[in-house]
């Protein structure tokens, strides 16, 4: 199995660079952010318990975010791979799915870390914030918080996996085309 993780602060460009590698190399896309604004439009418990931490750009605890992943991949039959867009996001996450994928005799294939400047990602989520309604990309001083929150609890993982081996950094600068050539041709060395 190819199990990819796409790494980067938010507004780096995961979400529309997983849409290119899903096209290419036929992966399931497990994005728990998306999962969570699913559960946020249903008005589920969950939803309604998530959306107070995302408006204000903070995390949501780990053991809910690792038992949606663990859903989707428990019910997710003969996947040729998957590849997991904002998770993990904590020490504790990529410990869990570390352990996750053991169990299905597979492991992270590769992290693949899109690199881009502090005033670019302001920018790019401003931008997104004009389309996706999304009220985390509208607001300065939340998405401040959660370039702030990635800083803090996210990065510790580039050492985790690059104790691995599994870390690449991609540069995550210039038009999609131009960063998906650099994402294929690093998916492409990867051990399958
Ligand atoms: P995203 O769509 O990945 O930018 O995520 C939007 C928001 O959902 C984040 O700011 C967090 O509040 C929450 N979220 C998404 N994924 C995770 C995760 N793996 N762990 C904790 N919170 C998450």
């Amino acid at each position: 199995m190819l199990n990819i993780v796409i790494f980067g602060p938010p507004g780096a460009g995961k979400g529309a660079q997983s849409q290119n590698i899903i096209n290419k190399y036929h992966l399931i896309h497990l994005s728990t952010g998306d999962i969570l604004r699913t559960q946020i439009a249903l008005g589920t418990p969950l939803g309604i318990q998530a959306k107070k931490l995302m408006d204000r750009g903070e995390l949501v605890p780990d053991d809910i975010v690792i038992g949606m992943i663990n859903y989707k991949i428990e019910n997710s039959p003969n996947p040729k791979g998957f590849i997991f867009d904002g998770f993990p996001r904590t020490v504790a996450q990529s410990e869990a799915l570390d352990k996750l994928l053991k169990g299905k005799n597979t492991a992270v294939s590769g992290v693949i870390s899109l690199e881009v400047q502090y005033n670019e990602l302001v920018k790019r989520i401003l931008n997104r914030g004009k389309d996706s309604g999304r009220s985390d990309d509208q607001d300065i001083k939340i998405i401040e918080n959660r370039i702030m929150v990635y800083n803090e609890k996210t990065t510790p993982l580039i050492d985790y996996y690059k104790a691995q081996n599994k870390y690449h950094s991609i540069n995550g600068m210039g038009t999609l085309d131009e960063i998906f050539t650099r994402i294929s041709n690093t998916i492409d060395q990867l051990p399958k």
